[in-house]
């Protein structure tokens, strides 16, 4: 019994110096994360000696703190080693990795993702899946997958694979119950992989989702600004999430967020999801494009341009969008009091025309603007962040449990 409970604080020891070292926002000797976590410093040695042996933490090169660091206030030297300098700590690069998937309208993606969060490897290739049969655009991200797997760096250990998908998702089955924007209706993506992806158990997630938790996580137990935000995935469509203390609101089916679907005039266009004045209607990429008279291939940076440059028609598709977003947004704002609005994909990238607009509406609309006001930032440009955020949820699972992956 006492063995056992010696077991399982070690486990709960190692998972909080793991924790506190790649939360930390420099990277903290060992005697910062002792202050940081109330464990004794020689305790802390033994389990960072441990993580770093098992490949989840990192020494950085003493080299990087430059002479005379020993004697500064917050770099104490190394316990037990009098006279060296502290060695700073930080998330290994070479031992653990996720792949991360992602299904969209317009393309297909596979990512290796790292313990730092950084793209080790990606495969992304242009398609148009818009109305496509699952069949062939899986098989074809079957050998993405493959690619990308194969270009593992030696050494490393792929712990576990997510999908995104751009609809509504049945995640403990691991089903695509349907995605209006692809066509597709009751897809179980896993079978179509499994050749690829070996032992890799795979999550499917919803997209918009899992942009969220990227944006709110850049990396496995790191946390960014801000943490309560509602996230808006300008793709074909409009996906969406709500994200409270950094963790994704899902909803009690883990359907929530389809903001795109909220409605902004009942008298308007009719949506691929059967309703009509959908937010995607105005806002959605094919809709902004069709309103400023371009090709639907046209890349949104060019619809900004032309607005930039004053074409009357690409800036009344601009403005027509941001006000379908102004109205959306403000009853989001209104029901759950999070004035930060994060647009990703094609929204990011035409954002520096939209907001103005969009706050402007957001200070009519929302009741306690006067108090609060609400702000619309953009998020990195990134052609797809649902897979970086499917990768990153996997490697979650070795900062929760380090024991599993460093035994
Ligand atoms: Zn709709």
């Amino acid at each position: 019994m006492a063995n056992l409970r010696q077991a399982s604080l070690r486990h709960a020891n190692l998972a909080l110096v793991a924790r506190t070292v790649l939360a930390a926002e420099a990277p903290p000797s060992r005697a910062d994360v002792a202050a940081a976590t109330s464990l004794t410093r020689s305790t802390v040695s033994r389990l960072v000696d441990e993580l770093v042996t098992g490949g989840v933490l990192a020494e950085v090169d003493s080299a990087i703190g430059g002479p005379g660091q020993p004697g500064q206030p917050g770099r104490p030297s190394r316990p037990g080693r009098p006279g060296r300098p502290a060695t700073p700590l930080t998330a290994s690069t070479g031992r653990f990795a996720a792949l991360g998937l992602q299904v969209g309208v317009g393309q297909l993606a596979a990512r290796l993702v790292g313990l730092t969060g950084e793209v080790l490897a990606e495969q992304l290739v242009p398609l148009d899946l818009a109305g496509s049969r699952p069949g062939p655009s899986l098989r074809r991200l079957r050998t993405l997958t493959t690619r990308v797997l194969a270009s593992t760096p030696p050494g490393m250990t792929v712990v576990g694979a997510g999908l995104a998908l751009p609809g509504i998702v049945d995640h403990t089955e691991g089903r695509l119950l349907s995605a209006p924007n692809l066509g597709w209706e009751d897809v179980t993506p896993g079978a179509a992989l499994r050749g690829a992806l070996g032992d890799l158990t795979l999550c499917v997630g919803n997209e918009a989702d899992l942009a969220a938790h990227a944006f709110a996580h850049p990396a496995p137990g790191r946390s960014s600004e801000p943490q309560d935000f509602v996230y808006l995935s300008g793709e074909v469509g409009i996906g969406g999430a709500v994200v409270v203390d950094g963790t994704v609101m899902t909803g009690r089916h883990g359907w929530a967020g389809e903001i795109g679907h909220v409605c902004v005039d009942p008298e308007g266009p009719t949506c691929r999801c059967g309703s009509t004045g959908c937010l995607e209607q105005y806002a959605g990429r094919l809709a902004m494009l069709a309103a400023a008279g371009l090709d639907a291939s046209t890349p949104p940076a060019e619809l900004a341009r032309r607005a930039h440059a004053g074409d009357d028609k690409a800036r009344t598709a601009v403005r027509s969008a941001a006000r379908a977003l102004g109205i959306a947004l403000a009853g989001v704002v209104n029901v759950l009091d999070i004035p930060t609005v994060v647009l990703g994909g094609h929204l990011a990238q035409v954002g520096a025309l939209l907001a103005p607009d969009v706050e402007a509406m957001l200070v009519r609309r929302v009741l306690s603007a006067h108090w609060v006001t609400s702000r619309v930032v953009t998020a990195p440009d990134d052609p797809a962040p649902g897979a970086t955020g499917a990768a990153l949820l996997a490697l979650d699972r070795v900062v929760a449990d380090p024991v599993a992956f460093v035994s």
